[in-house]
């Protein structure tokens, strides 16, 4: 199998192996500059496999590790930043993330914090199995940014004019990236082509993710014209990044709907009226786990006037 797939002119898909039986793989991008020089977008997980099938990609587009100038996370997440202190150790190359990435990448340094299981309501016998997926800790390997990035950058990518856009939900720092002149937009995980992913997940916020993910995903949708190409952080790159927008905003928006038809009681009893798929007995440990936070973030919405607002 070629070591990277060429998605436009100068731009190339890297499949990065994921440990853990999850997402088969995530997308890292090299792309090109006029200089000859490479710009790494997501360098995945942090394995050795990661690092390896990246500068096999470099290898057989005829550079070296030197030549790679950048390293951009979309988010801290490890499938995404996981292999930049070892890919920034191989190449000497920097890594940027967003401000409010790197702020909640120390915040969130020794562990996520432990939700209130009481407070949600959960009953006593299921506690456990909850507690047991919570306090694992950040995988290390994103290692410190050199350098910040802010909505409205222009990356110094010669030859490209690459705009950072600031799209907080996924996270709390999460960018995607637009390149202008090429018509690409790189989506990280904030719009994925048939996966929705989970809100929330990058630490303690004092803003409700959900209202900032759907202010993000307006943002992202008006750049998806015809002809405009998303990629995205996992899956496979795809156009029709406007209807995608939509439909994931008008999943948010019938999910808090449906929460707001169920209000009072506990996050626990909000949470087993709803419809999941595959039901919601079928729900255990780690998929438990974020149902009930993803319902939480639904209600405080509700709560906040988030549906009067949309
Ligand atoms: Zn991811």
């Amino acid at each position: 199998m070629a070591p990277f797939e060429t998605i436009a002119d100068g731009v190339h898909a890297v499949r990065i192996p994921m440990p853990g039986g999850g997402l088969p793989f995530s997308l890292a991008y090299l792309v090109e500059d006029d200089r000859s020089r490479l710009h790494l977008v997501d360098p995945g997980s942090p394995t050795e496999a990661a690092v390896s099938t990246l500068l096999a990609a470099v290898d057989a587009l005829g550079r070296a590790p030197r030549d790679v100038a950048a390293i951009v996370v979309t988010h801290l997440h490890a499938d995404h930043a996981g292999a930049a202190a070892a890919v920034r150790e191989a190449t000497g190359a920097p890594v940027l993330m967003h401000a409010r990435e790197a702020e909640a990448l120390n915040a969130i340094e020794d562990g996520l914090p432990v939700p209130d299981l009481q407070a949600w309501g959960v009953p006593e016998e299921r506690r456990p199995e909850l507690l047991a997926v919570t306090s694992a800790p950040v995988p290390p390997g994103a290692g410190r940014p050199d350098a910040l990035l802010a909505d409205g950058d222009v990356l110094d990518i010669p030859g490209r004019s690459v705009r950072v856009l600031w799209t907080p939900g996924h996270t709390p720092g999460h960018l995607c990236l637009h390149d202008q002149g090429a018509d690409l937009v790189f989506t990280g995980d904030h719009v994925l082509p048939t996966v929705n992913s989970g809100l929330g997940l990058g630490g303690p916020s004092v803003t409700n993710p959900i209202a900032d993910y759907l202010a993000g995903l307006t943002r992202v949708g008006e750049l998806g014209g015809p002809g405009v190409q998303a990629l995205p952080g996992h899956e496979r790159t795809f156009c029709g990044l406007a209807e995608r927008c939509a439909g994931l905003r008008e999943h948010h928006l019938r999910r808090a709907r449906e929460v707001a038809a169920h209000p009072g009681g506990t996050v626990w009893e909000t949470a087993s009226a709803l419809t999941w798929t595959g039901g919601w007995d079928a729900l255990a440990g780690f998929t438990l786990l974020s149902a009930l936070s993803q319902t939480a973030l639904h209600r405080d919405f509700v709560e906040r006037g988030g549906l009067e607002a949309a």
